[in-house]
This record gives C-alpha cells, sequence and structure tokens, in this order.
C-alpha cells in the first residue's frame, strides 16, 4: 500500500488524477471475509439475543482473522486515480526522462 497523498490545492493535480470511486477516496475496501461475516451477523438478528445465544452463533461462524480492512486495489491504496491526462504525463516521462537525465 502507498502513502496516502495530502488533498490537491490547484488545478494541475486534480487535472492529473481524480478521488478513486471504488473506495471513496479512502485507500481502503472492506476485506470480502468481513464483509461476508458482518452480513450474515446483521442477518442473523444477533443484536436480539442473549449472551449464551451470541456465543453458540459465533462459534458456528468465527470471525475472520485480520483486519476488517484492506488496501483499494483499483488505486493502491492511495485513494486517488489518474486520469487520461496523468496517463498521458506519465507515458511522456517514460519515453523522455531517460534521454533528458
Ligand atoms: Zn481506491
Amino acid at each position: 500500500m502507498t502513502t496516502k497523498p495530502e488533498p490537491y490545492t490547484n488545478a494541475l493535480g486534480w487535472a492529473l488524477e481524480t478521488p478513486c470511486e471504488r473506495c471513496h477516496a479512502s485507500g481502503e475496501i472492506w476485506n470480502e471475509a468481513w464483509r461476508l461475516w458482518t452480513t450474515a451477523w446483521e442477518d442473523s438478528g444477533a443484536p436480539f439475543w442473549n449472551e449464551t445465544d451470541r456465543e453458540t452463533w459465533e462459534s458456528e461462524h468465527p470471525m475472520p482473522s485480520g483486519s476488517d480492512l484492506e488496501g483499494c486495489p483499483d488505486c493502491d491504496g492511495s485513494g486517488l486515480r489518474p486520469t487520461e491526462a496523468g496517463r498521458s504525463l506519465v507515458a511522456f516521462l517514460r519515453r523522455h526522462l531517460k534521454a533528458t537525465l
């Protein structure tokens, strides 16, 4: 996962990158195992159970291990995706950067 950049304060930056739609610019998405477990928990009516029923349900449906969030694969965790102009700039730099160094 990359370090999340500061929001741009100028139009040039936003012309090159745009907030990621998949993660809503957070850089993180729900881990699928946690999303399924949480949905099963909510569908079970669990908030209305007593402690014994909760322990029984959890023994039958073990909590997933690890974090409930993971880096967004669409933006590599940055929360930003390149625009068409940004992709053009990357292509330009790849073509000419070596020649100017
Ligand atoms: Zn994203």
